[in-house]
């Protein structure tokens, strides 16, 4: 029997989870403020939801999924990323029909079998926020903000670059691929095998391949940004101004291309330099032709998704410490009698809202100090057979080991 975690999955433990708590509390606060609403959504999908939405040419669909066979046969796949069940979701709850406007965020695991590395995990978590409805170059820029305001509220925006570039669209994109494919065929020998596989599938994705032959090749290519139809320029203009307008930081990269089928117009991703080659914490962008694609009515929409085990990384980089679960008093106990004395007063306590936590069994007091002090508990009760006969009990202040009296019916009301 087998009883580790399969390879790339990991577990979070108590000592970590703070962290991610801290995360995810300002996420869920952040998101709040602009107005997203949670939602949540199955950890799998009919296969058919995947291949759909991310494109059967891209990474992802060809070589990454967990898909396996139901009982019924048919086909399930475990979530590799999330806008794809949270589009499916919106079409079939027919949530264009009950808002123009639809602001959902969701959270939790996603699976991809790719060669596990520092910061790369194939069950990983994910948090990820959609915006469907408007097409408006605002609805780009708020979303934007809306990431860049989450970074900044854990403190981790002035180690990140937020670049940002335009894949243009359905009219512009077609003549942009045929001006690609013309620059790289000449080069195709040199290019490598999966590219050369790209350029009759997706040659796109050329310029995104880390190959050092191909990223020399791929450097002199046309850029996707000189290309744009007259509306895709002026949609990126507009959202240039917006982010100005409100003061978020962004430079042009127009090498972005996002590994996804289903990006058109704005694209942006949040990079670090500390986390080697996994570079990227945030991704996003618009994407108006995936609700058609999934069955519901034309509706433009503009999502990104950010990857908590490397936000934990930066963050812990960032801001090492200060991040484990504190019991503010201990209750500790010696003699008959006391246990019983010493369960009602740890839960008069809670009632008050001191979090507190007593001993179990009744160990040596040493012992029971040594598990208060690692608790991490600023005082100690003790109580005492001798103290509790007369109504009392010892108050240690754990920091000084400084001692004093008092009444036990008055204890809980103390001021902490
Ligand atoms: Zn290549
Ligand atoms: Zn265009």
């Amino acid at each position: 029997m087998e009883t580790r975690t399969p390879r790339g999955f990991h577990d979070v433990l108590p000592d970590e989870v703070r962290r991610w708590q801290f995360i995810e509390d300002n996420a869920r606060r952040i998101f709040d403020l602009y107005g997203f609403s949670e939602i949540r959504i199955p950890v799998l999908e009919f296969t058919e939801v995947f291949a759909r939405s991310l494109g059967t040419t891209t990474d992802i669909v060809e070589k990454e999924m967990y898909t396996f066979t139901d009982r019924d046969g048919s086909s399930i796949t475990l979530r590799p990323e999330g806008t794809a069940g949270v589009v499916r979701a919106f079409v079939e709850n027919s949530m264009h029909a009950k808002s123009p406007v639809s602001k959902l965020w969701y959270s939790g695991m996603m699976f991809r079998h790719e060669r596990p590395q520092k910061g790369r995990y194939r069950g990983f978590y994910q948090i990820g926020a959609e915006l469907l409805g408007p097409e408006d170059p605002a609805s780009d820029a708020d979303l934007i903000a809306m990431v860049w305001k989450f970074l900044e509220s854990i403190g981790l925006s002035d180690r990140l670059t937020l670049e940002i570039s335009s894949l243009g669209d359905q009219r512009c994109r077609p003549q942009y691929k045929e001006k690609l494919v013309a620059y790289f065929k000449p080069e195709a020998d040199r290019l490598c095998p999966d590219c050369r596989r790209r350029l009759g599938t997706n040659p796109l994705r050329i310029l995104d391949c880390k190959e050092e032959g191909c990223r020399k090749i791929a450097a002199g290519a046309p850029k996707m940004m000189d290309n744009l139809c007259g509306e895709c320029a002026a949609h990126f203009g507009a959202v240039r101004e917006y982010l100005g307008s409100a003061g978020v930081p962004y430079t042009i990269n127009p090498k972005i291309v996002r590994g996804l089928d289903y990006y058109t117009r704005t694209v942006f991703e949040v990079t670090t330099n500390e986390l080697g080659s996994q570079n990227a914490v945030a991704a996003g962008g618009r994407y108006d032709g995936l609700v058609e694609e999934l069955g519901g009515p034309g509706t433009p929409a503009v999502g990104f998704a950010t990857g908590m085990e490397r936000l934990v990384l930066l963050h812990e980089k960032a801001h090492p410490g200060g991040f484990r679960r504190e019991i503010k008093v201990f209750i500790a106990y010696v003699g008959e009698g006391t246990e019983t004395a010493a369960f009602r007063l740890t839960a008069a306590l809670r009632e008050r809202g001191v979090p507190a936590e007593m001993e179990y069994g009744g160990k040596s007091l040493k012992s029971q100090l040594k598990r208060a002090d690692k608790s991490g508990a600023v005082y100690t009760f003790i109580i005492g057979e001798d103290e509790l006969s007369r109504g009392k009990v010892k108050l240690r202040r754990m920091e000084t080991s400084s001692e004093e009296e008092v009444d036990i019916e008055a204890a809980p009301a103390l001021s902490f």
